[in-house]
């Protein structure tokens, strides 16, 4: 087993201990995110040279199978305030991995599942959270392919966050007289001043059109409001 030591990263406050296991491409770009905010983060894979190639990037970093109960038991992860298991394609090493973290009392397990039934198995074993990453970046983008939106996020399966323009139809008005919630059931969270920084929005906000704005709701207003021109 190699073990690589990084150099210390700088704490942010609430900085929390996190294991990544898998680092593959959905893995690495979380494991480095979570270093970027200040966070502690120990990744572990079974490759030596993508563990090499983050030695100096994340926290710890450490060559084990994680399916290797002996092992994972050896690595102290218990301690961990939470683990993701960003293993997709090894179905049966997700598994094993997610239960031997469990049983081992992380207080925290996130998994990523590659499909539907991989994800029922994962909750069924106890996982704290399971993400879809592919499923979730293909609604995402749809919405930018079709012109929708500038960009989506969804925050459940039945509400959004959405960069869109804003319609003509609002230019020079503030949000208090164009009433959006009332009469969209949307919520404009905040607006771009044409700066590139976004900044709360307030009733007093005047839009213009051209500029982009952030707002959030249910998928079928937001879907009307995205219509609007
Ligand atoms: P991505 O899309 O994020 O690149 P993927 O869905 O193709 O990943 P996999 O290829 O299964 O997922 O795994 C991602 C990483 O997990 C790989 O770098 C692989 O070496 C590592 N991995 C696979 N099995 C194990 C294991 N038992 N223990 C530790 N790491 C593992």
């Amino acid at each position: 087993m190699a073990k690589k030591e990084a150099p210390g990263r700088k704490r942010a406050f609430h900085a929390s201990n996190v294991v990544v296991i898998g680092l593959g491409r959905f893995g690495t770009s979380l494991a480095l995110e979570l270093v970027k905010n200040g966070h502690q983060v120990f990744g572990i894979d079974t490759d030596d040279r993508i563990v090499q190639s983050l030695a100096s990037s994340l926290t710890h970093v450490v060559t084990a199978d994680t399916t290797d109960e002996e092992a994972v038991r050896e690595l102290g992860l218990a301690d961990m305030d939470s683990a993701v298991v960003a293993i997709g394609a090894d179905i049966e090493a997700s598994i094993l991995t997610t239960s031997l973290l469990l049983q081992l009392g992380v207080k925290q397990v996130w998994a990523k599942a590659n499909s539907k039934s991989h994800g029922r198995i994962l909750e069924q074993i106890g996982a704290h959270h399971v993400v879809f990453p592919e499923y979730e970046m293909g609604r995402r983008v749809a919405h930018q392919v079709s012109g929708e939106s500038l960009d989506y996020v969804p925050i459940d399966e039945d509400f959004v966050m959405l960069k869109g323009m804003v319609p003509e139809s609002f230019d020079g008005k503030n949000l208090a007289e164009l009433k959006i919630r009332s009469r969209f059931g949307v919520t404009v969270v905040a607006v771009n001043q044409g700066d590139g920084k976004y900044t709360p929005a307030f009733p007093e906000t005047v839009l213009s059109k051209g500029q982009t704005f952030v707002v959030a709701g249910q998928v079928e207003p937001l879907n009307k409001f995205c219509q609007l021109d």
